[in-house]
């Protein structure tokens, strides 16, 4: 079950420049920045309201995310959508003939396990599923 839209992704070429226009036009607060190896990625959060915006740069040289701003230049780069059980989500996704980048979950930022949905099946959106740690 899709519970929320957990965050909206920025791709950037440096969080802390990028931040500036959150922070200081719109008085948002960067928290948990962090750098999340298994993804080659670094990313801040903005929380605002029930969701956050994430920035999130390459940490790497082939990190998949460099690609992505040669050819597109920083934006909007993906949705994520939190949901409760995300091998229950995948299955039933297979299920429906989704097109999945993971088949099985992967560690993302703050311990969540994650899962990605190619955007040739969702219109042009990558779509990212997010389960929270259990406490
Ligand atoms: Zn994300």
């Amino acid at each position: 079950m899709v519970k929320k839209l957990d965050h909206i992704a920025i791709a950037v070429q440096n969080v802390e420049e990028a931040a500036r226009f959150y922070r200081d036009m719109l008085g948002l607060e960067l928290t948990n920045v962090e750098v999340v190896r298994e993804q080659k990625t670094k990313v801040g959060f903005f929380p605002i309201g029930d969701t956050n915006i994430e920035l999130v740069e390459p940490a790497d040289d082939d990190s998949p995310l460099v690609k992505f701003l040669e050819t597109k230049g920083p934006g909007i780069h993906h949705l994520c959508f939190e949901v409760e059980d995300i091998e229950d989500e995948i299955k039933t996704l297979l299920g429906r003939g989704a097109h999945l980048i993971d088949q099985r979950p992967r560690p993302g930022a703050h311990h969540t396990r994650v899962a990605f949905l190619h955007p040739k099946g969702t219109g042009g959106v990558l779509i990212e599923l997010s389960q929270k740690p259990r406490t």
